[in-house]
């Protein structure tokens, strides 16, 4: 299971474990939904939230609720600029590794910060790692819509290139795609080479970015 988290594109066999998560959308004509996590912090959100409107582009952000408490400023920027927001839990727990009272009190702490400003609970949630227990998944999409991915970009990944970053978005994404980026301190570099260039790539081809 672990290993198959790390494949850029996501396998149908591990999806079909979880079929009641989000691992790509359904979509006939050309859409992709851009999703960053971790956030939001200085160093970086802002220069997302920059790039997407200059490229008229929605993404949507699971963000760590201890981070949104430390800069809810940037926080309503995401919402205010119509994107979507979803719970990353409040500390960024691993599931596998978390008793399951403690994972899900986390969440809910995750809620109440991201109803602070604004927000209403209980809309879109993602596991860290996208890991989930089987019985953590049982009792969180009874409340959530759980949104997983079909391409993993590794922008996280210090061992690889700016440029294999970008280019395992570009091999893998399809109408429809989930696509896993960072607005954290260990992605930004990469973060800030690939986005404005799948923009370029993909907007000639007739590609809307939306939020989920
Ligand atoms: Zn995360």
């Amino acid at each position: 299971m672990l290993d198959a988290l790390l494949f850029t594109k996501t396998s149908p066999l591990l999806s079909a474990l979880y079929p009641d998560c989000l691992w790509k959308v359904k979509e006939e004509s050309k859409v992709i939904y851009l999703t960053f996590d971790d956030g939001p912090i200085p160093e970086i959100t802002p220069w997302v939230l920059d790039c997407l409107k200059e490229h008229q582009a929605k993404a949507t952000f699971f963000c760590i609720g201890k981070n949104v408490e430390a800069h809810p400023d940037i926080f309503k920027r995401i919402v205010d600029e119509g994107h979507a927001v979803g719970n990353h839990t409040f500390d960024h727990l691993n599931g596998w590794k978390t008793n399951n009272l403690a994972y899900f009190d986390n969440i809910t702490q995750c809620d109440a910060t991201l109803a602070k400003y604004g927000v209403p609970s209980g809309a879109l949630f993602r596991p860290p790692y996208g890991k989930l227990t089987p019985a953590q998944y049982l009792h969180l999409k009874k409340q959530y819509k759980i949104i997983m991915w079909d391409v993993l970009s590794f922008d996280f990944d210090l061992s690889i290139s700016q440029e294999k970053v970008l280019d395992n978005m570009l091999q893998h994404t399809e109408p429809g795609s989930i696509i896993v980026m960072h607005d954290s301190l260990k992605a930004m570099d990469k973060v800030r080479y690939a986005l404005p260039k799948l923009f370029t790539h993909f907007t000639p081809l007739g590609f809307q970015f939306k939020t989920l």
